[in-house]
């Protein structure tokens, strides 16, 4: 009987998944855009920001997942002094190396892009940038909750991304970076990168550092994109960015940003929700619900 058991309880704990998989809850993630964006800008030391901390930790707590934050101090270029910054991270599913699934919810100081010369040391909303990616992972993640996920998942809420200088790599993905450095035990399978997600006229192709060291990721991610009939994903590789996917990179960990820098409002006054798009969000949530109980990464 004991024996028994113990076969039986992983079964029945995390089924393999047969038939239709979830669905993903594409109104849920857009209600988290709207209300991380209610939080104003959540720029690192601002209410905004220690709001939107304390409803992530509880959204995901919420869900039932293993909640770690990750807190540290910092004094990100051209902030006046140190600011406390933290990692939101939550794990799902049976034990064992995870697929982490990352976004950066910290949003920029500056909106340095802005057509508005006189508004340019102003916060920027950051719907698109910021939240956007945040908001595809919680409504994962609640997914997991009612449908627990064949494989480990992390997922990963990265502070400090987007208060870096332009020329200068170790300015930006201060959380991911923080985190790669702290990381004890199991280091993750592999690493996504949500990031820039919900723009209108979502277009995302192959990064450049992605393709490069992790090839075999972008073809998976790519050809499954294509049979879900998924219209944003264009297979040609593009641009290079500098996202929290580079630390994991730079420790060996097979890992792919999926990030649209096609978007017009990049780092203006403009990345309101008005410039996003619930269907833009759904379909980075298909993809990533196919890779969670799909089998491909198995
Ligand atoms: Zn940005």
């Amino acid at each position: 009987m004991g024996r028994i058991l113990r076969w039986v309880l992983p079964l029945l704990a995390f089924p393999a998944w047969a038939g239709d998989l979830p669905d993903f809850d594409t109104p849920r993630a857009w209600e988290h855009l709207i209300a991380q964006c209610r939080f104003g800008p959540r720029v690192p030391g601002s209410e905004g920001h220690r709001r939107c901390a304390a409803y992530l930790e509880e959204t995901l707590r919420a869900t039932g997942g293993d909640v770690v934050l990750q807190p540290f101090r910092t004094r990100p270029e051209g902030f006046p002094e140190e600011v406390e910054m933290t990692n939101v991270l939550a794990r799902f599913g049976p034990s064992g190396p995870p697929i982490l699934l990352g976004a950066h919810w910290d949003t920029r100081r500056w909106a340095d892009e802005d057509p508005d010369s006189t508004r340019r040391d102003e916060p920027i909303l950051g719907a698109n940038d910021g939240a956007s990616g945040v908001a595809v992972l919680l409504a994962l993640a609640e997914r997991f909750a009612t449908a627990p996920p064949p494989v480990a998942v992390e997922i990963a809420l990265f502070d400090g991304e987007d208060q870096g200088s332009h020329g200068s790599p170790e300015s930006w993905c201060l959380g991911s970076r923080e985190h790669v450095r702290r990381r004890v035990g199991t280091a993750p399978r592999i690493a996504i990168i949500v990031d820039i997600v919900g723009g209108e006229d979502l277009r995302i192709c192959r990064e450049e550092y992605s393709e490069t060291y992790a090839p075999w990721l972008n073809d998976l991610i790519f050809a499954r994109a294509q049979a879900l009939g998924l219209q944003a994903f264009e297979d040609r590789v593009c641009y290079s960015v500098y996202d929290d996917h580079v630390p994991f990179l730079e420790r060996g960990v097979p890992a792919v940003d999926l990030v649209d820098m096609h978007f017009p409002q990049w780092h203006t006054h403009e990345d309101v929700p008005g410039s996003c798009s619930p269907e833009s969000l759904g379909q980075i949530g298909t993809l990533l619900v196919d890779l969670v109980y799909g089998g491909a990464l198995d």
